[in-house]
């Protein structure tokens, strides 16, 4: 099918994105690397009257690391972070989850701030962000917003985004060398939107693990941070059976389980404890 008729705008700057929202509100879309976009209109699931072109504002595409943040600008591609350039646990975890995005044309034109403003259940960065407390830097014609990852994702595709606001930056907490990340997902076959996904970054101090983050996304509405695998691995050494422990807490502290033709709630459960145990297992050892 083709998407119905409409309106095209070239922003050139944010500034301008964001005006251009102001003065169509819900009639008007960001379009960012079209990805999702594009199939949802071409479906007619969405039909915008005025879609709002971001690809050509400058300076939009960047990892930077400042302070203790990394910065990553809104119009960053996919593919960029197979090869971020960054030292430290977070350079060497991004390659590992950008890998399993989709398959390479889609992650050239794909964006990092497109897959969070999307908010599908099982995005990878979307999981990422939850997992690591990350910071969305939205912008609309009043000003800036500052919208902590615990507030950002509602449900299924719904963020707290505004019809008038852009989506122009994320912050990452830059993590330092005593921490282990891991990463780790199921799908039917390469390629696909994961059924059950898992990001795991546990801080060591001599020998034991003095905090820890674990995410867990596909399996509800809206990607999670467990408290309950946290909480279990706080204190001990990381060894297989406290990893075991924390991905069986992870999974049984979930209540509402997505069901669909993929994967019923009973799946998803034991794909969690799974996925949770392989994602602290790759963090210790891949780091
Ligand atoms: C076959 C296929 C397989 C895929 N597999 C995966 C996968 O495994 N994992 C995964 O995470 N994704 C997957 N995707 C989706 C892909 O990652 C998209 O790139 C991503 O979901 C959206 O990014 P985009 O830049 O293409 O955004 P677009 O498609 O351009 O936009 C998506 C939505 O976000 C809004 N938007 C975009 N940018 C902004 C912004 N800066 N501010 C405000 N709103 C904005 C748009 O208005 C639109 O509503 C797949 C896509 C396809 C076609």
């Amino acid at each position: 099918m083709k998407p119905a008729s409409f309106e095209y705008v070239t922003a050139e700057s944010w500034d301008a994105a964001a005006a251009s929202l102001a003065e169509h509100g819900d009639d008007a879309l960001i379009l960012a690397g079209g990805q999702s976009l594009v199939p949802v209109m071409n479906f007619r699931l969405a039909q915008p009257a005025v879609l709002v072109d971001v690809n050509v504002i400058p300076d939009s595409a960047y990892l930077q690391i400042d302070g203790d943040s990394l910065r990553i600008g809104a119009l960053t591609r996919h593919v960029r972070f197979e090869a971020p350039g960054i030292d430290g646990p977070l350079g060497r975890l991004l390659p590992r989850i950008a890998h399993h995005i989709a398959h390479l044309p889609i992650r050239m034109r794909g964006t990092f701030g497109g897959s969070l403003a999307h908010a599908d259940p099982a995005s990878e960065w979307c999981t990422l962000a939850r997992t690591l407390d990350a910071v969305m830097i939205a912008q609309s014609v009043t000003g800036e917003r500052r919208i902590a990852a615990a507030d950002f994702f509602h449900s299924a595709l719904a963020t707290d985004l505004a019809d008038d606001e852009v989506l122009r930056e994320v912050e990452l907490p830059a993590l330092g060398p005593d921490w282990r990340c891991g990463f780790a997902e199921f799908n039917r076959r390469a390629g696909d939107f994961a059924i059950v996904q898992s990001v795991a970054a546990i801080e060591l101090h001599e020998g034991q693990i003095v905090s820890a983050r674990i995410g867990v996304g596909g399996a509800t509405e809206t990607p999670q941070r467990s408290g309950a695998a946290e909480k279990a691995l706080l204190g001990g050494a990381p060894t297989s059976e406290l990893f075991a422990e924390a991905a069986g807490a992870a999974a049984d502290a979930i209540e509402d389980f997505l069901t669909d033709q993929q994967a019923n709630a009973d799946l998803r459960r034991d794909l969690v404890r799974v996925m949770v145990l392989r994602a602290l297992e790759d963090a210790v050892s891949a780091g």
